[in-house]
């Protein structure tokens, strides 16, 4: 991969009024990686993507992607392209038209803005419906057209401000791996921002977790998920439980859990919900300190030995289960 298309983030803020919405966040994405910037609403996801982009001014700090500081430079000129949550498609222009939209804008001659428009059409799988209306699109298929129209300008960086957000959940996990295929194809780097953890940890190689406005934790996937660092970000991404032990505050994750009897246990509990969830049964038990802990069990286990609501049980992790959390 070409090491000199890396993006940066600088000390990047962004202020609208009094509210600081990006404080102060820095970041070196790799060139071709694919990260997510994950984080609940409001933490300054969209700001971020949209200042990356040039949508939206830089109250502090710099974007530089290969090496060039393109915080100031119109969107166009950048480098980058954006896909919009909602596709932003025009109406009353058919997919091709759409796909080529920017290069009529530049002034690029008909034949040639088609010809660039249907090889886009081609790679998202969309050859058949370039004459089509928006409004005689599935979901799945404007968000092809609008990942076309923001590829044909052959940006260096992709960003997608929750591009699955507007799809229902079975189609949202085929276009989830048809947007991994496409970042593999196409070697760019791709910054999606999504408030679902189990979408960033589908896609990402990196992710950036984001809360108030701050980057609270980033780096390899599995590397925050094994080891999150704070108990916002143990809680954030899920399957944790973040308990208080007489040492401080840990994250331990629920499949690490083991059910043994009440004198071995690190955490005497009681049963208060058993969910069934087909490969597994989720088991959640009170704990000293009116704590709730969840174990996740093997079907196997959990049957071979059942338990009940309102059972005394112990719970035990093996020592390098548990991560010791900042806070
Ligand atoms: P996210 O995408 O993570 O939900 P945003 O970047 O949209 O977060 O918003 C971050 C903060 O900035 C929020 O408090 C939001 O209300 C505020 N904000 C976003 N856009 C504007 C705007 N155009 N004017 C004023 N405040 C804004
Ligand atoms: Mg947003």
């Amino acid at each position: 991969m070409d090491q000199k298309l890396d993006l940066e983030l600088i000390g990047l803020t962004k202020r609208y009024g009094d509210t600081v919405a990006v404080d102060m966040i820095s970041y070196h994405f790799s060139a071709g990686t694919y990260a997510c910037l994950l984080g609940p609403s409001g933490c300054g996801k969209s700001s971020t993507l949209r200042m990356i982009a040039g949508h939206e001014s830089v109250s502090d700090g710099a974007v530089t992607l290969a090496g060039r500081d393109i915080s100031h430079l119109p969107p166009a000129k950048r480098g980058t392209a954006m896909m919009f949550q909602n596709y932003a498609l025009f109406p009353h222009l058919n997919v091709r038209d759409n796909v080529s939209f920017s290069f009529k804008m530049a002034g690029v001659d008909l034949a040639t803005r088609y010809r660039q428009a249907d090889a886009m059409l081609e790679l998202v799988d969309m050859t058949e419906l370039a004459d089509r209306l928006p409004s005689q699109l599935s979901g799945g298929q404007q968000q092809r057209a609008a990942l076309a129209r923001a590829l044909i300008t052959k940006p260096d960086v992709l960003l997608l401000d929750e591009p699955l957000s507007a799809l229902d959940p079975f189609l949202r996990v085929r276009m989830r791996a048809e947007l991994k295929k496409l970042q593999r194809e196409l070697g760019i780097t791709f910054v999606h921002v999504t408030h679902g953890q189990d979408e960033a940890l589908a896609l990402a190689d990196e992710i950036v977790v984001m809360n108030d406005a701050k980057i609270e934790q980033a780096g390899q996937t599995r590397n925050v998920f094994d080891a999150p660092a704070t108990a916002f970000v143990a809680r954030f991404l899920g399957s944790h439980n973040v308990v208080s032990m007489p040492d401080g505050m840990v994250a331990v994750r629920s499949d690490a859990l083991q059910l043994t009897s009440t004198e071995a246990a690190k955490l005497p509990g009681t049963i208060t919900n058993i969910e069934y969830q087909g490969t597994h049964v989720a088991l959640t038990a009170a704990v000293p300190g009116e704590q709730e802990v969840t174990a996740l069990l093997s079907d196997k286990d959990f049957f071979g030995n059942p338990k009940e609501l309102g059972e005394a049980i112990g719970l035990n992790w093996e020592a390098e289960a548990a991560h010791a959390l900042a806070q």
